[in-house]
């Protein structure tokens, strides 16, 4: 790839963003979402980010909704400074209130009629008009809500613009400033039109321009990567197989070539042939420089005797640094005798928007917010420790931005679209005790399940699939004789983001075929389960 011309800066300052101050809601993330989905970019903040502290400039600016109320004593609120930068504002719920607070303290009051669901709005004519933030809507939407507080007179200087029978400000402009308010959500999927309000904000009122596309972001992020990490700076990073993991090493591959480094560590309870596969994939086809260190036996050995799945995951993240670290040392040893580069001084981290938003975003009065935590195993002790530095060049991006990168990348269609797997592997899908026959069984049970989900043409439409194996025991009749074997748990979901899921709704003649092949083809397996418990209340792995 030719070395892109363009200015290495974070999106904020090359693509128009609209900032989401987050003032707790559930739901602020989406606002980030539909706006990318529009091709706007968007980045949240906590609500206490002060606008003097922010070093580059909204092209507008959204108030989320909260869990508290305006008036109450320690209620968040946003810096005023806002208000005189002169861009569009609009208020969602919470930030509809904040905004008529604001301007008299008595606006907001407990409502008696609390709304929470459906509700019918009606977008208010002006002059033959509606106002241009329902621009190209039906007058009439459904909508939903969900709040107590409501508005008891309309501030100074604003206008109504929707309504609904239960209130009567349900949309508010301001009658000369691009400062709206409105108390319903138009990021949940349940407000229909939701996207196309935001859009005739972001677009229509803030002027933003939708060329917020992965295309353009690869070269610029390339072009990032590399005044970085500089002419002879070496990066260090470990591969699983997995979409981000992948994704981010092809990256740094455009970016500085070999001077990454990837490490892939054979934990011994990967996928059926998955190590080789990886292998492939990343050395042969990609061109990643790849150091695989076969340490399974290492980790079988002290998984031995382990039931407990908390301790299971400590001992396979400890283990899984100790020998990263080895790679490391001896990818140091060799790069300090390399005349074409410099030493090691950077360490590649797959970290993706939802982590660094869980991090920041704004979770209760007392503000505390969390300082980023480590996430996808970084090893803190090498990076404080021997002064590596971060490099996170998925930090800006959702999951499904980041499947959209790979493509771009020509990452095959089947590695972007994979299913997550966790760092601990089919340990953690064992239950119990984890020993190599029940890691086997796990796995070969795994690898039917999942071959069957993709004959049928199900892997894209399911999130995450997997099988596991029961701690317990069953009494089966095979071949007329009794046996007392192992149990088998199936599990597919079905989810967009990972953080609330159900159960995949398979047809119960796929389930039967699925079972017969496992304890026919599985030894020491003569009962398959299927795990019909949604998220919440169960979690996706089952330890
Ligand atoms: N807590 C406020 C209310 O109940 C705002 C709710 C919200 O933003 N969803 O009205």
């Amino acid at each position: 790839m030719a070395a892109p011309s363009i200015d290495p800066e974070p999106p904020h300052k090359l693509f128009d963003t609209i900032l989401t101050l987050d003032f707790g809601s559930q739901y602020t993330h989406l606002i980030t979402r539909r706006l990318r989905e529009l091709n706007v970019y968007s980045e949240m903040l906590p609500c206490t980010q002060k606008l003097a502290d922010l070093d580059w400039k909204p092209a507008g600016i959204i108030l989320s909704g909260g869990p508290y109320s305006v008036y109450e004593e320690g209620a968040p609120h946003a810096d005023p400074a806002y208000f005189e930068l002169g861009v569009p504002i609009l208020g969602i719920c919470y930030g509809l209130q904040e905004i008529a607070y604001r301007a008299h303290s008595e606006n907001v009051i407990a409502g008696t009629a609390r709304e929470y669901g459906h509700a019918d709005l009606k977008a208010k004519r002006v002059d033959g008009h509606v106002d241009r933030l329902f621009k190209g809507l039906e007058d009439e939407m459904k909508v939903w809500m969900s709040h107590g507080d409501k508005l008891a007179k309309l501030p100074e200087g604003f206008h109504v613009i929707a309504t609904t029978q239960n209130s009567e400000y349900a949309g508010i402009a301001h009658k000369t400033k691009p400062i709206y308010g409105i108390q319903l959500h138009p990021e949940v999927t349940h407000t229909p039109d939701g996207t196309k309000i935001l859009e005739n904000f972001a677009v229509g009122i803030c002027g933003a321009k939708q060329n917020w596309t992965m295309a353009k972001f690869v070269d610029q992020e390339i072009a990032r990567i590399r005044k970085l990490v500089g002419e002879k700076g070496q990066v260090l990073g470990a591969v699983s197989g997995g979409v981000d993991s992948t994704v981010a090493a092809k990256l740094m591959h455009e970016a500085i070539g070999d001077r990454f480094h990837a490490v892939l560590v054979d934990n011994g309870v990967m996928r059926l042939n998955e190590c080789e596969q990886v292998k492939q994939t990343l050395s042969d086809h990609l061109g990643i420089n790849l150091i695989v260190a076969h340490a399974g036996q290492q980790f079988l050995d002290g998984l031995k005797g382990i039931q407990d799945p908390e301790q299971k995951r400590k001992f396979i993240g400890g283990k899984f640094i100790d020998v990263f670290e080895e790679e490391a040392k001896k990818i140091e040893e060799a790069a300090a005798h390399s005349e074409k580069a410099g030493k090691i001084e950077w360490f590649l981290q797959g970290t993706l928007y939802p982590d660094v938003i869980e991090s920041i975003s704004f979770k209760g009065p007392s503000a505390t917010i969390k300082t980023h935590h480590n996430v996808g195993g970084l090893p803190k002790r090498m990076t404080e420790g021997q002064g590596l530095k971060l490099i996170e060049p998925l930090r800006e991006l959702f999951k499904d931005e980041v499947r959209e990168l790979g493509r771009q990348l020509g990452i095959a269609h089947d590695l972007v679209m994979r299913h997550p797997f966790p760092g601990p592997g089919i340990a953690i899908r064992v239950l119990g005790e984890v020993t190599p026959e029940r890691v086997e069984m796990a796995r070969k049970a795994d690898h039917i399940f999942i071959s069957m989900i993709r004959e049928a043409g199900l892997y894209d439409k399911i999130g995450q699939a997997f099988a596991a194996l029961d701690p317990s025991r069953a009494v089966g009749v095979m071949g007329d004789k009794r046996v007392y074997e192992n149990i088998v748990l199936l599990r597919a979901v079905e989810t967009t983001d990972f953080m609330t899921a159900n159960p995949y709704p398979f047809e119960n003649s796929f389930l039967t075929k699925v079972a017969t092949r496992i304890i026919n083809e599985v030894h020491g397996v003569c009962r398959v389960a299927y795990d019909y418990t949604s998220k919440p209340p169960g979690t996706i792995e089952l330890e």
